[in-house]
């Protein structure tokens, strides 16, 4: 039987690899997508959309307790998790069959199994020889569990979505964007939450500052930080609750349930990589140029496996434009991963873009100049809980360009987006103040700081 061929192969139907495989469609190739999975890879079935649902249910929640000081007679009778989980499941199945009709629409064959090279344009995909002109690898990642005694006994993200109940005692180990948004939305929801940390403070490679904040308003709803904690294994306890091991010792806590939130791998280990000379680093992401062309001829890799950014938009991005250099003649297409802007989804939410204080003095020395403001939201003026909100700006040279533009707060998340247009325009503190400012909110702090 003779292989199927098409100009565009792309492994993986994640955010990455729909959005390249219909743009090279929309330019008139014959464009073949392999998922061995659901629709719509990590973002839509357990990253960006499940977590936001679970986000903004427990914001929901943070209204509700502000409720009576703004003159409502409520009665809360509690919180439901059952309730949330089934909206949320049936939300994601609407949303992969969007996906599977998009594609449909862009006349994109689904073709559904694992992919694994046979050779550089060849893959098999459950018995099936499929060959590609063009190939590109958009296979995502993993969440990483460590390999500790015990360690199976904890949860990855993935396994956090599957929850049908939710725990009551949660550890979170782990650091950075996972650790941060899980742990402060399930308090946020009442459970009880320990988060193990191997240094002092949580995301680490953003601005000290936004770090404090987050750091203060998570201790402020009752998150237990255990600091320079170095978890070596998980055991299950006589009454089925579960001890963390800590420092050769069990934590005096024991716990329902624990999260392990250390980071992601890429997914290339089960790629057949070997029948290629496709290189990876030595953590298996696959490198790339800036044009995301690997160091086989006609053979790409985009989003979380090549070890960039690992932001849905990022993976978007990145598959559109190389789907328009190769298939439309934009000879010069290419994402400038430069002044990308994210949101860490935790309360508060952090919204950032560009260099933090550290690294603009790293970069600029003295140069550099900050200017920032603490304040609380008008949304907390008649209740007696006030979390603070920061705002902050990074500028450099007697132009005062800003480098790095930061908002930690109710309604971050919203702010950073149009910011990170004018930093991505290089734009300078005076555009910043000659911006007149909306009022009465939190994003015009970022205009009038002195
Ligand atoms: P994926 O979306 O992971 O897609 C890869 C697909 O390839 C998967 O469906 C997989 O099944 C398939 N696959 C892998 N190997 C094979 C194979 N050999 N054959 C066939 N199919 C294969 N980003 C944001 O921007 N905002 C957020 O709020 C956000 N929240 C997140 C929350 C969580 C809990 C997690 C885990 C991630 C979050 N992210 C967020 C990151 C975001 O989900 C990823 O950056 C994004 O999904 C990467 O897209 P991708 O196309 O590279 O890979
Ligand atoms: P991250 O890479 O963000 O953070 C993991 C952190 O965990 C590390 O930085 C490290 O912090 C700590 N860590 C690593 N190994 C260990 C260990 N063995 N024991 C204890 N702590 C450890 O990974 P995440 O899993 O949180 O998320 C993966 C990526 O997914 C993110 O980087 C982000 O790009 C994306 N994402 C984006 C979101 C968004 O846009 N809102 C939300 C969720 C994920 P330290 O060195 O300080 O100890």
């Amino acid at each position: 039987m003779s292989a199927t061929h098409y100009d565009y192969l792309v492994i993986g139907g994640g955010s990455g690899g729909i959005a390249s495989a219909r743009r090279a469609a929309e330019h008139g190739a014959k464009v073949g997508i392999v998922e061995a999975g659901a629709i719509g890879g990590t973002c839509v079935n357990v990253g960006c959309v499940p977590k936001k649902v679970m986000w903004n249910t427990s914001y929901v929640g943070d209204i509700l307790k502000m409720a009576p000081a703004y003159g409502y007679d409520i009665t809360q009778n509690g919180f439901n998790w059952s309730t949330i989980k089934k909206s949320r499941d049936a939300y994601i199945q609407r949303l992969n069959g969007i996906y599977h009709r998009n594609l449909d629409h862009s006349g994109v064959d689904e073709i559904v199994g694992w992919a694994a090279f046979q050779d550089a344009h060849t893959v098999a995909v459950d018995g099936n020889t499929i060959t590609g002109e063009h190939i590109l690898i958009a296979t995502g990642g993993y969440p990483t569990i460590p390999n500790l005694p015990g360690a199976e006994l904890g949860i990855s993200s993935d396994g956090f979505f599957a929850l049908e109940e939710q725990p009551k005692r949660i550890a979170v180990i782990g650091a950075g964007y996972i650790a941060v948004e899980f742990a402060s939305l399930l308090r946020g929801l009442g459970s009880e939450v320990t988060h193990f940390i191997r240094q002092d403070q949580v995301l680490r490679r953003f601005d000290a500052s936004l770090r404090e904040v987050v750091m203060d308003s998570m201790t402020d709803m009752g998150v237990r930080f255990v600091r320079g904690s170095q978890p070596s294994g998980l055991e299950k306890q006589s009454d089925g609750s579960i001890a963390v091991i800590n420092h050769a010792r069990p934590h005096e806590q024991t716990f329902d349930c624990v999260i392990w939130a250390i980071g992601r791998a890429p997914a290339s280990n089960k790629l057949g990589l070997d029948n290629t000379d496709i290189k990876t680093d030595k953590r298996g992401f696959i490198l790339t140029d800036t044009f995301q062309n690997t160091n086989v001829d006609k053979v790409y890799a985009v989003g979380d496996v090549s070890g960039r950014d690992a932001l849905t938009p990022v993976a978007i991005a990145a598959g559109r434009r190389l789907s328009d250099r190769v298939f439309n003649g934009q000879t010069h297409a290419h994402l400038n991963y430069e002044n990308i802007a994210s949101v860490v989804f935790g309360h508060p939410p952090i919204g950032t873009v560009g260099l933090s204080e550290e690294e603009a003095r790293r970069q600029y020395g003295d140069e550099v100049k900050v200017y920032q403001s603490r304040f609380v939201n008008m949304l907390h003026a008649v209740s007696d809980h006030k979390p603070p909100t920061l705002a902050k700006l990074i500028v450099t040279g007697s132009e005062e360009k800003v480098v790095g533009c930061h908002i930690v707060g109710d309604a971050a998340d919203e702010i950073i987006q149009g910011f990170a247009v004018a930093v991505k325009m290089g734009a300078t503190k005076s555009d910043f103040d000659n911006t007149v400012a909306i009022h009465p909110t939190a994003g015009e702090e970022l205009v009038t700081l002195r």
